[in-house]
């Protein structure tokens, strides 16, 4: 199977499309990261909070990849934001991971009102600096939160994995993240299987390349430069979702998958949250 790759504002390489593992057991991540490996993913995305690093250390090590050839993203939750806890927090998820050097760990989100993203951005500064993690990023980060970083810390965020799909397609979040160097990372990329991919417009697109609504939706993104991690623990579907490089939408295609959006938001408002 093709996989393109992105390369990071720091020079680190890292897979356009990897297997997000949020709701899913620490069993069931297991089975369905083993089985992502052996179709041909070499990403992962896990969190703290998905409360299965563990099923995702453990299928990394069972699928015998060399570890350069995987990349692994973690997250901090959101009551770490203090700097001796996030390094903590940093420690213990490696630990269930069974890792010694992470590829890329998130801020899962600024939570504003708690107000203390940017002590746990110096945190994650003093792991890259020490080796522990190859890249750090952010997570629901929004304009006013990623200005913060850049006008008070010293690392330019690698990533902003964010709420990103044909519904809510994050236009201006994109085009700071390009000004600045920053790559997108779309979170429930596949708009989480409530409703989006049954609109007509997507199959009629699909019937033409032969391929289905979510592979249509997945290049979509692709096209567009963002990074993704659709969810599957469906064995046909985890091989469905990578089957996505031999084909190319035409720019009248671009533009009706764009006209879906519908400032539609299926997750919590990071503005607000935590
Ligand atoms: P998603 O958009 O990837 O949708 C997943 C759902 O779509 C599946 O449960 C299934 O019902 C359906 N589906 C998957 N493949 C399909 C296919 N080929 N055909 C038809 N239906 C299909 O939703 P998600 O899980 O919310 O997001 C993906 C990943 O993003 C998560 O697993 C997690 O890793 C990450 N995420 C991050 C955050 C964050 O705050 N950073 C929040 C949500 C999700």
């Amino acid at each position: 199977v093709r996989m393109d790759l992105i390369t990071l504002n720091n020079g680190v390489v890292m897979p356009r499309l990897g297997l997000g593992v949020w709701q899913v057991s620490d069993g069931e991540a297991e089975k369905a990261v083993l089985t992502a490996l052996e179709q041909g993913y070499r990403g992962v995305d896990t969190a703290k909070l998905y409360h299965n690093e563990r099923g995702v250390g453990r299928a990394v090590h069972a699928s015998g990849l060399p570890r350069d050839e995987l990349f692994v993203t973690t997250k901090l939750w959101n009551d770490e934001h203090d700097s001796d806890k996030a390094l903590r927090a940093f420690d213990a998820s490696m630990d269930r991971l069974g890792l010694d050097v992470l590829d890329l760990y998130l801020i899962h989100w600024p939570a504003p009102r708690q107000g203390k993203y940017v002590q746990a951005w110096r945190a994650l500064e003093k792991l890259y600096a020490e080796g522990r993690v190859r890249a750090i990023g952010v997570s629901n980060f929004t304009v006013e939160a990623l200005r913060r970083l850049l006008d008070e810390t010293d690392v330019v965020p690698a990533v902003n994995q964010i709420e990103l799909h044909p519904w809510l397609p994050q236009r201006e979040l994109r085009a700071f993240h390009a000004e600045h160097g920053i790559a997108t990372e779309a979170w429930s990329p596949l708009g989480q299987g409530r409703g989006l991919l049954d609109l007509p417009v997507l199959a009629e697109i699909g019937a033409r390349h032969g391929k289905t609504a979510a592979q249509v939706v997945l290049r979509w993104h692709l096209q567009l430069g963002n990074v993704v991690i659709p969810k599957s623990v469906t064995p046909s579907r985890i091989a469905e979702n990578i089957d996505v490089f031999d084909f190319e939408l035409s720019p009248e295609e671009m533009a009706a998958v764009d006209a879906l959006d519908a400032g539609r938001r299926l997750g919590p408002n990071p503005a607000t949250f935590g």
